[in-house]
């Protein structure tokens, strides 16, 4: 992800951010001019003038003069403070476009429901912002766009369970996933190294790009050369991993031992795994990061001082920057006390799925690949 700077101050803000510690202003997030913008709030409810434009409309029509608010806060900033976006003021939905996405949510007279609702919006954000960065579509799914994507955040009722899943371009999340100690105690219970609400969400946005980018296309024949035969049985395959355990050998060619279960899963799981690479690479280069080798053989991170489009890289320029970033990762990590964010290896099998999953973004953009110029929209 980029990095952010107040609008007002050009202090450094993080994504989630809802006010400038240094200035004191208000902060939003504009998807659309991927920024985050110093707003103050005007006398309607969530009408906001950002200040870069109440600047421009004073310089440009006198003193006294009165900005049209540019921007409104997305309704569920103002009302219910799960949300940090800004909606042009072209805009007329009440939401913003990561918000309206989410088709059901808890009973807002549970504070914490509310509270484990924020905590999956504020990880949807980022999966959304990552989608758009990487060019893909993200329509919400309506009954005139049945292609889209809709997400449902659901509190189990008593004796019923919601599982995490996708089904027909609907996302849904047991919201109790958001709870760190149940999800802690589901992450030791099933000997995961890694288990978090966005990893959750990257994997089932595998599953609806999967649908949309690969299964009608010619890239189903790549798929099934490397992921395997994605007609095998799928609630079989289930059932039997969660009897018998994963695969002794699933190391040896899967990110994951979840990955092992069945073709779909293991798409799903090196899609989310190839969201985790390209997030935490792009912050790493925004940041100006380098990381210089003691060896000349072993791969190091230049900092992007072109501006350089990450996606405009080749695969394996990202893999060789990956590896020294996430060294750094697990040993500052360490350093800390606390266990290693990326406890992952990856093998010659999983970069392959790994490149395949790459190509296919860089397919769905319309052919943009290393050396060839953006298509226009
Ligand atoms: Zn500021
Ligand atoms: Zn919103
Ligand atoms: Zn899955």
């Amino acid at each position: 992800m980029k990095s952010f700077h107040c609008s007002h101050c050009q202090n450094l803000v993080f994504f989630e951010n809802t006010q400038c510690v240094h200035c004191g202003h208000r902060l939003a997030y504009s998807p659309s001019r991927e920024a985050m913008v110093a707003i103050d709030t005007g006398p309607a409810s969530g009408a906001v003038t950002d200040q870069a434009q109440a600047k421009d409309a004073t310089h440009a029509s006198g003193a006294g003069s009165t900005a049209r608010p540019a921007l409104r806060l997305c309704r569920n900033y103002v009302e219910q403070a799960v949300c940090n976006w800004a909606i042009d003021a072209g805009d007329d939905h009440e939401l913003c476009v990561s918000c309206r996405l989410t088709h059901v949510i808890p009973p807002l007279d549970d504070p914490q429901m509310v509270v484990l609702w924020h905590r999956a919006e504020t990880a949807k954000r980022r999966l959304v912002v990552s989608l758009l960065a990487l060019g893909l579509p993200v329509l919400e799914r309506t009954a005139g766009a049945r292609d889209g994507i809709r997400f449902e955040f659901k509190q189990p009722q008593p004796g019923e369970s919601v599982l995490t899943g996708h089904h027909e371009g609907t996302i849904t999340l047991n919201l109790l996933e958001a709870d760190d100690v149940l999800r802690e105690r589901l992450r030791a219970h099933f000997e995961e190294p890694y288990r978090t609400v966005l990893g959750h969400l990257r994997h089932e946005s595998g599953h609806y790009y999967w649908d949309r980018l690969v299964r009608d296309s010619m890239r189903l024949g790549g798929f099934r050369r490397l992921f395997g035969d994605e007609s095998l049985d799928y609630k079989n395959a289930l059932i039997h991993h969660y009897q018998h355990g994963p695969r002794d050998d699933w190391s040896e060619g899967y990110i994951s031992a979840y990955a092992s279960v069945h073709p779909w899963e293991d798409w799903a799981e090196t899609w989310a795994h190839y969201l985790h690479m390209v997030d935490s690479l792009e912050t790493a280069r925004a940041c100006g990061l380098s990381l210089g080798p003691r060896r000349t053989d072993e791969p190091a991170l230049r900092p992007n001082t072109s501006g350089e489009d990450l996606m405009r890289s080749s695969f394996d320029a990202l893999i060789d920057s990956w590896f020294p970033v996430t060294y750094l990762l697990n040993n500052l990590s360490r350093g800390l006390g606390l266990p290693d964010p990326y406890p992952f290896l990856l093998n010659a099998t999983v970069i392959d799925k790994l490149r395949f999953v790459h190509d296919t973004i860089v397919t769905a953009r319309g052919g943009l690949g290393p050396g060839t110029a953006r298509k226009a929209a």
